[in-house]
């Protein structure tokens, strides 16, 4: 039986499977993804990649801003830009202010999780289905009968609606009620590579990103491959507003989606010629509308079993960490939150 089992590898897993490692505990970590990092995600493509999920890191608290420097000394991060611009719904772009630090990863986000990962054990292609109370601890199944899994404690480190399909028959009336009240909104990200031919009409675009604010089909323009070293290409992702995502989700054909997405923003790319290659992402679960106060839960169960993510106190990837990192220092009794 191992001491902890997480389940999730995105950056809240991680996070919290690191720290609890690194003061001595046995860990498992298990993931229904072949990769880690979940929303973290870099998607690789003849010669060159993008980041599908999450396309920058920024800072509000010291302890998140203190693992992004770590991050930037080893060469994982680096300042992006000092500015995002913005357009309105009406379609008025406006020119940034100057902010914090965005910062990105040249290699792709997904660098990020890898770090974060090394060292420990990860078990991955494994979608827990169910865990069930065994004398001193759990019992994780998956639909693979010969997958056996038992550990004193589990963390679930997914978003609530997957992390309830996996325990709602361990757990009270009232962690139920607190799980199912966290909303998520979707999103269909689109990512476009155009001809090296069209490098040059890249580095003249006067932009690194756009965020659509309330615009009815757009929430993110990204010159993604602007965050590579060297840029062989240009790479764009464009993600879609919650409400397009809503209208279009299911759509048989995805391609006449991602279609609309570049046909959107053909205004603020005249320099581009067509993309060579288009894909296109669903995200079921993209971003927290209403996050807990709280940055993790207890489950009252007798044996241990804890909620974290990035809905626990926000819905970014700096949540996310802090509350990995907070349930992390509650097992560890370093913290009383
Ligand atoms: C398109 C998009 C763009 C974004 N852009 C940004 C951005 O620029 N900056 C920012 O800070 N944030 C951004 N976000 C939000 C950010 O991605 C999240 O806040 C953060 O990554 C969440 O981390 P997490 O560990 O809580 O959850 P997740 O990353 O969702 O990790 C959960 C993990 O659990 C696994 N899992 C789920 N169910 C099971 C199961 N039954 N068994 C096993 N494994 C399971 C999943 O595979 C996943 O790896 C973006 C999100 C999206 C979708």
């Amino acid at each position: 039986m191992v001491e902890v089992a997480v389940i999730g590898a995105g950056i809240a897993g991680l996070t919290c499977a690191r720290r609890l490692q690194a003061a001595g505990k046995t860990i498992v970590l298990i993931d229904k993804s072949r990769g880690l990092g979940g929303r973290l995600a870099t998607r690789r493509l003849a010669g060159t990649h993008a980041d599908h999920g999450v396309c920058y890191l920024q800072a509000k608290d010291s302890q998140f801003q203190a693992w992004i420097d770590e991050l930037v000394s080893g060469g994982i991060l680096q300042v992006w830009t000092n500015g995002i611009h913005r357009l309105s719904a009406d379609g008025v772009l406006q020119s940034p202010t100057k902010s914090a630090p965005y910062y990105a990863a040249p290699m792709g986000a997904t660098s990020i999780a890898k770090y974060l990962g090394r060292d420990l054990e990860i078990i991955g292609d494994k979608l827990i289905t169910d865990i069930s109370p065994i004398d001193n601890g759990w019992r994780l199944s998956t639909k693979d009968p010969e997958f056996s899994l038992t550990a004193a404690q589990v963390i679930i480190a997914t978003p609530p609606a997957q992390a309830l399909n996996i325990a709602r028959e361990s757990i009270g009336a009232q962690s139920i009620e607190q799980l199912a009240s966290v909303q998520f909104t979707r999103s269909i990200t689109t990512i476009a590579v155009y001809p090296e031919t069209d490098q040059n009409a890249a580095t003249a675009i006067p932009w690194q990103g756009i965020q659509c604010i309330e615009h009815p089909t757009l929430a993110w323009i990204g010159l993604d491959s602007s965050k590579q070293i060297e840029p062989k290409q240009p790479v764009l992702v464009i993600q879609s507003s919650a409400a397009f995502a809503e209208q279009y989700f299911d759509a048989p054909d995805l391609s006449i989606i991602g279609q609309k997405l570049i046909d959107e923003i053909a205004p603020f790319i005249p320099t581009l010629h067509a993309p060579e290659l288009v894909q296109v992402h669903r995200w079921g679960y993209a971003f927290t509308k209403n996050p807990l106060s709280e940055r993790f839960l207890t489950a009252q169960t007798i044996a241990p079993l804890y909620f974290c993510g990035d809905w626990c106190g926000g819905n970014r990837v700096e949540s996310a960490y802090l509350s990995g990192m907070a349930l992390a220092d509650r097992i560890l009794n370093l913290s009383i939150t």
